[in-house]
């Protein structure tokens, strides 16, 4: 079924009695408020006196703090509406579970908040099914009233220069992904036999993965790092990591406090930055730019002999991964062309744009190297028979406000998009946050106006029907609350809040699946 252009809600799917006489947003037993902060009072005594047509069901995709955060909202501004929210993993939360530093657990307090929602009798988890592959979107699309795809970024940007595909070259999402017990990720079984790394890009996950071949591993042990990983990084001859950035310090998009962990790193030095990168009155910097310009400075120094050792080095674009003379097919070294800002530009100015000088490549040692040049999105099958425009490019989903668009830049009834698929891989869980919640009201504005998908109204127990009639292996809410208890009583026994299971079958064996 395709999705309706922004048209009303057909009368099939409503009281046809109460529709003629309220308005199909209200035979749907949805407040008609235009406004999301309705009530709950005035909107369930609506939906109490109308109770026979069945609640609008909005099927989310994707349990990362977008899709949760939208959750939250939509429950909490419309008494009369049901969520399932669908997740290719046996385990919810996204990033959260599988980004976020293991030295970070406070930003993972969030699922706290993820968990009071999923315990709202009118939201339901379905894990281990991925849309687009063990679902089809289609058969969302007959089942629900609104569809929100919060399916995150799953892609990361690749350099397209030569050497990329040598032993020893990472992605930063790769690399992530094993050191938090990803399942796709457990096996990759990272070169750190050598002392010098090479990180490209300078972004916050740079600076994770820097912070996490740097740091000493008894530092780690009490976080949800698996012992895999903690293993590894405690036979890890890494000793020197250097971060190269294409554009100068106040281009770089890290944020103050991970730049203030690595630079304040126990047992690691970080070389000073070149004075001349740095303006010379840091007062006339704003003041995120002046907080790490002064931190660059005052905590930069050679480093003690022993210490591991971070270097960041600024205007410097890769060309190429050279292979390593003496290991075939390994990584040895990284090319780079030298940049200088282009005629005009401010140096002091975040956009700022350079170009590759004429002047020698500069060669560095590099026996493992991490790209780290961004995440990016990628389309889910069925995106185009559903109308749903994707741009390759920006690695996103075009939308207005959250509802998607077509190829041709027109409006796509009934579907919407939330969190990093809908602006980017950009942001923190805070901005996923408020992002989540504008893409919940337009979902629930429209529901309200009559406009949807005009499904059936089953939502999951229509779902269920075909997937248990193909075989597809599902997980619910009570699922997961068994593999989070065994994790837990895993890791109290090593003394750390969780060991997480990173096999699949395991996860579905311990849940009783
Ligand atoms: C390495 C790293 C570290 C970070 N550290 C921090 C930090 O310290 N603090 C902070 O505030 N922010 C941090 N962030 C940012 C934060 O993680 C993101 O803002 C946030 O997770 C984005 O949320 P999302 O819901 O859009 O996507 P995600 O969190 O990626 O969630 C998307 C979910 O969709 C699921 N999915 C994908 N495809 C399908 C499909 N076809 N069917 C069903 N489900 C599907 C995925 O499995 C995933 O669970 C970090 C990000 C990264 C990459």
């Amino acid at each position: 079924m395709h999705p309706m252009r922004l048209a009303r809600l057909p009368t099939r799917a409503v009281c046809v009695r109460c529709a003629s006489r309220l308005g199909n947003a209200r035979a749907r037993g949805l407040s008609t408020s235009s406004s999301s902060s309705t009530s709950s009072s005035t909107s369930s005594s609506t939906s109490a006196s109308l109770t026979h047509p069945p609640p609008p069901r909005v099927a989310i995709i994707g349990s990362g703090p977008a899709g949760f955060y939208a959750a939250g909202k939509m429950l909490k501004d419309e008494p009369a509406l049901r969520v399932d929210m669908y997740e290719a993993l046996p385990v919810p939360y996204g990033l959260v579970r599988y980004g976020v530093a293991p030295d970070h657990p406070e930003v993972k307090n969030c699922t706290s908040r993820f968990t009071e929602i999923a315990s709202d009798p009118r939201f339901t988890f379905i894990g281990n099914l991925r849309i687009g592959a063990d679902v089809p979107l289609h058969s969302l699309q007959t089942h629900y009233s609104a569809l929100l795809l919060a399916y995150g970024a799953a892609r990361d940007r690749r350099l397209h220069i030569p050497g990329e595909d040598l032993q020893g070259v990472y992605s930063a999402r790769d690399f992530v992904a094993w050191y938090n017990g990803h399942p796709s990720a457990s096996s990759l079984s990272p070169l750190l036999d050598a002392p010098d790394a090479v990180v490209i890009g300078q972004g916050n996950v740079a600076l994770d993965v820097a912070r996490i071949l740097l740091s000493p591993v008894d530092a780690l042990r009490r976080t949800d790092m698996p012992e895999y990983a903690l293993q590894a990084l405690a036979e890890s001859r890494v000793r020197n990591v250097r971060l190269v950035g294409r554009r100068g310090v106040m281009q770089a998009a890290w944020t103050i406090k991970e730049v203030r962990e690595l630079l304040t790193l126990e047992g690691a030095g970080v070389v000073p930055v070149p004075r001349a990168m740095l303006p010379e009155n840091t007062k006339v910097l704003p003041r995120a730019q002046r907080r790490i310009a002064d931190l660059l400075v005052k905590h930069t120094a050679e480093p003690a002999p022993g210490d591991r050792v971070a270097r960041l080095d600024f205007l410097r674009s890769p060309v190429e991964l050279r292979p390593d003379n003496a290991s075939l097919g390994r990584v040895g070294s990284v090319k780079f062309q030298v940049n200088e800002y282009v005629p005009g530009a401010d140096p002091l100015d975040p956009s700022a744009r350079v170009q590759a000088v004429d002047a020698p490549e500069e060669v560095v040692p590099a026996n493992a190297v991490f790209r780290s040049i961004g995440y990016a999105a990628e389309p889910i099958a069925g995106l185009d028979e559903a109308g749903v425009g994707f741009d390759g490019r920006r690695g996103l989903i075009p939308n207005a406000e959250g509802r998607v668009k077509g190829p041709g830049g027109e409006e796509v009834g009934g579907v919407y998009v939330a969190g990093w698929v809908k602006r980017g891989p950009t942001g923190v869980i805070a901005s996923t946050m408020a992002d989540g919640f504008a893409s919940a009201d337009t979902v629930v504005n429209d529901l309200r106006a009559g406009l949807g998908l005009g499904g059936t109204g089953l939502g999951w127990e229509g779902v269920r029907k075909e997937v248990e009639g193909k075989g597809v292996m599902w997980t619910g809410w009570r699922e997961w609350e068994a593999i989070d208890e065994v994790e837990r009583e895993r890791g109290k026994a090593l003394g750390k809040e969780r060991e997480k299971i990173v096999d699949i079958e395991e996860m579905l064996r311990v849940a009783g699946r």
